[in-house]
């Protein structure tokens, strides 16, 4: 399996003879060849365990716009990036990815994977998610058009990154992820997305990194969010330069202070959920309010539709 967790190798035994290294050596070449993913050794961040997400379950995760989240261990985190392929920025991100053996989820941009194909590919060749963000990332997003506008949106999104990715698209995306530009979604879309067993990802925490910032600036408020909130789902934006530059770096403070990667796959579930704390509230409504105004606010489930409530989502 290409996104295998890699093993930490054993410390090394002490050697006899001469040939002893030479014969572990080209053990060690075979074993990197069949498993990508192991030849960074135990200097790198790799991929601690992979999570199972199962859209059937109707999840819509991430405390940032949801009250429920992954059920990560302390110290766990899961990398996610949004708005590419982008020539440029997402190549350095996943050269810094690959130098580390780490795997991440992309929510792509339909257009964006229609222009840069081959970045799509390389995403999907080095066991990384080709999640999804809808086609046209509309700037009044998808919560200010009308519901079918907005699913023909997705729909083509999720069309357009299969096509480059995978030379065709099927009947459901081959990673059936989905991540709401601006975070701007509506019970309907969410229900709708749910009934066909596609899970919607918000984040547990960011890294501002639409505002500009010097990467060791970017890094610094990174890790620093990571320390308080001790574990979670990163959203990064691999268009971002400054996110580019401070990958490498970020990918070895996490391994320095004791994170431990976890890699999310689609398949059988339970997938592992926690719920948020009692008085949560979301943080991205206050800023899709600030952004979108009055006309932004998200909508009272209509009724009948068979649409989860917050209070059904706390249970
Ligand atoms: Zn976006």
């Amino acid at each position: 399996m290409h996104n295998a967790p890699r093993r930490e190798s054993k410390p090394p035994m002490p050697l006899k003879n001469g040939l002893l290294p030479i014969i572990l050596g080209l053990f060690a070449a075979t074993a990197a060849a069949a498993a990508p993913g192991r030849e960074c050794g135990p200097q790198a961040l790799g991929v601690a365990r992979e999570i199972a997400v199962d859209g059937r379950e109707r999840l819509a995760l991430g405390l940032e716009t949801y009250p429920r989240t992954l059920a990560l261990a302390d110290h766990e985190v899961v990398l996610t990036f949004d708005d590419g392929p982008v020539a440029g920025t997402t190549a350095q991100v996943l050269d810094a990815l690959k130098a580390e053996c780490a795997r991440a989820t992309f929510f792509l941009v339909g257009r964006h994977a229609a222009e840069e194909p081959a970045l799509v590919k390389r995403i999907v060749a080095e066991g990384h998610n080709a999640g999804h963000h809808s086609y046209s990332h509309p700037a009044r997003t998808l919560r200010l058009m009308s519901d079918p506008a907005a699913r023909a949106d997705i729909d083509k999104g999720f069309a357009a990154v299969d096509a480059a990715g995978f030379g065709a698209a099927g009947p459901s995306p081959r990673a059936p992820f989905f991540r709401f530009p601006g975070f701007a979604d509506t019970p309907e879309l969410v229900s709708w997305l749910e009934d066909r067993s596609i899970a919607v990802f918000g984040a547990d925490l960011w890294a501002s990194d639409w505002q500009d910032m010097t990467p060791q600036a970017e890094l610094e408020l990174v890790m620093s969010r990571l320390e308080a909130a001790r574990k979670g789902i990163i959203l990064f934006h691999d268009s971002r330069a400054s996110t580019a530059r401070m990958m490498p770096e970020f990918l070895k403070a996490l391994k320095a202070r004791g994170f431990k990667l976890v890699h999310l796959v689609p398949g059988p579930g339970p997938t592992p959920i926690e719920n948020a704390k009692p008085g949560w509230t979301s943080n991205t409504e206050a800023i899709i309010a600030k952004t979108l105004g009055p006309k932004g606010q998200r909508r009272e489930p209509q009724e009948g539709r068979g649409v989860k409530t917050n209070d059904d989502l706390m249970r």
